[in-house]
């Protein structure tokens, strides 16, 4: 492996929100008790969702197969432990929408059914160990929820000369990510080197924040044994959007409407990176992660390794439960996360935080006019308009917002936050999202 040190840019934009991390970054993962019940979603990748392959009253074992691949852009879905299934039925997703899970109800001996063996990742082919990935279920643990598989297989014209292993962990509050750096670099800079391996690159940083010295210290100092780089980033949200981190790692710009593959990279979370590392070496499919339960309403705000299909209920119970009521339940991060109506939403790959906000943490109000200011546009790390953009949405007139580019809005929520008017800018580029998107299927 060539280990260049990459020297990190500044992309344009970006916002300095209060990070909040200090509230569980210096707690260590904990490990949960068993529950009596998982709920386990089959909504928990981008793309097409996984079909049940288990009928209630089934027996299973911990790690079985229980969802196959519902196209090529879907992963499998393992059990969470063993026992029988109790139902095939639908819970709360975290969009309000109901989605489909299989209910497993467990037996209490946890007792394992390891569907692979271990494999040596440095003798093994390739397309093994990309095969691997793929019947291990992994998607992209940073929040994207993409199947790693797919993202493993750009097209043959797509040349490929950088992996980049993403530990900016930007959104404020979560700190999963980080403690997972800490606590087990050896299995992200091991993935690495599988991921490389299937992409046929050499050349690999790792991208971390310079707010978490400790994990740069921590994996630097494994940096020569692996021949992996890396680099501190300057602390700036968001940091650890694709686009920005690619630039801020090798300058290279990903055009508008462009994928990194496009500019010849691949990015992967370094949680997703760990998953590979167990996939391949441990034989061990992907049913657990560490998640963040934060936020001022949290008696005991931490990380823990929790197993998918956990109801966001139980993993608030686990973590101490609460001191006050919160007003917000959010999925992921303030930034980019989702605002939940239920309690029974459940830990899903992606499920990076939980995040309780009570009053002090949360400012109500209406919003007002936009008075020109042009911060939205000073802000926005992808050059948009998100001013002008949100009254075109307001007057329905797609076709300008997509004119404005519209389409290339990452939905981080940075215009948002510098707006003093208090305009809803994500939800109307999102809207102007969807639109553009339906009005491009009636041309087709
Ligand atoms: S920041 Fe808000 S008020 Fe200022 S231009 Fe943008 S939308 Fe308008
Ligand atoms: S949400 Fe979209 S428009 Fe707003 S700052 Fe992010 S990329 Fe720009």
């Amino acid at each position: 492996m060539s280990m260049e040190s990459a020297k990190a840019r500044k992309f344009d934009g970006g916002v300095h929100p209060h990070d909040m991390k200090s509230l569980s970054s210096s707690k260590a993962v904990q490990t949960v008790p068993l529950l009596e019940k998982y709920n386990v979603s089959l909504a928990q990748n981008i793309g097409a969702p996984p079909r049940p392959i288990v009928k209630k009253g089934d027996l299973v074992r911990k790690y079985q197969q229980i969802a196959e691949p519902g196209g090529f852009v879907s992963a499998p879905i393992h059990s969470p432990t063993s026992g029988s299934v109790a139902d095939i039925s639908e819970i709360p997703g975290p969009f309000g929408v109901p989605c489909p899970c299989v209910v497993i109800a467990a037996d209490g001996k946890d007792e394992a059914l390891s569907p692979f063996s271990p494999m040596n990742w440095e003798s093994e082919e390739p397309d093994k160990l990309k095969e691997r990935i793929g019947q291990a279920g992994i998607v992209g643990m940073g929040g994207a929820a993409f199947p790693t598989l797919v993202k493993l297989s750009p097209p043959p014209d797509k040349k490929i000369d950088t992996l980049i292993l993403n530990g900016a962990e930007c959104e404020p509050y979560l700190t999963a990510d980080h403690r997972l750096m800490l606590e087990n670099p050896d299995a992200i800079m091991t993935g690495a080197l599988i991921l490389a391996k299937v992409l046929g690159v050499k050349r690999i940083f790792v991208g971390i924040e310079q707010n978490k010295p400790d994990a740069i210290e921590k994996l630097s100092a494994l940096s020569g044994k692996y021949g992996i780089g890396v680099s501190g980033l300057r602390v700036m949200y968001p940091q650890g959007a694709e686009k920005q981190l690619i630039y801020a790692l090798t300058g290279r710009k990903v055009p508008a409407g462009a994928l990194p593959m496009d500019v010849g990279c691949v990015v992967q979370n370094v949680a997703t990176a760990a998953a590979v590392k167990e996939a391949v070496c441990d034989g061990i499919p992907l049913v657990e992660r560490i998640t963040t339960v934060t936020g001022g309403p949290i008696k005991n705000p931490g990380n823990w390794r929790f197993r998918i299909g956990t109801p966001v209920a139980k993993a608030i119970e686990l973590a101490g439960g609460v001191s006050s009521d919160p007003l917000k339940i959010i999925l992921g991060g303030p930034m980019m996360g989702v605002s939940i109506y239920s309690l029974d939403v459940t830990v899903a790959k992606n499920g990076s935080g939980i995040l309780l906000m009570g009053a002090s943490e949360i400012s109500q109000y209406i919003s007002d006019p936009c008075i020109r200011c042009g911060k939205c546009i000073d802000v926005c790390p992808m050059s948009l308009m998100a001013g002008p953009i949100s009254v075109m949405v307001e007057s329905e007139r797609f076709d300008l917002a997509e004119a404005e580019h519209a389409m290339d809005c990452i939905e981080c929520g940075t215009c948002a936050f510098a707006c003093p008017a208090k305009r809803p800018l994500v939800q109307h580029l999102k809207r102007a999202k969807f639109e553009i998107n339906a009005l491009r299927r009636k041309k087709r």
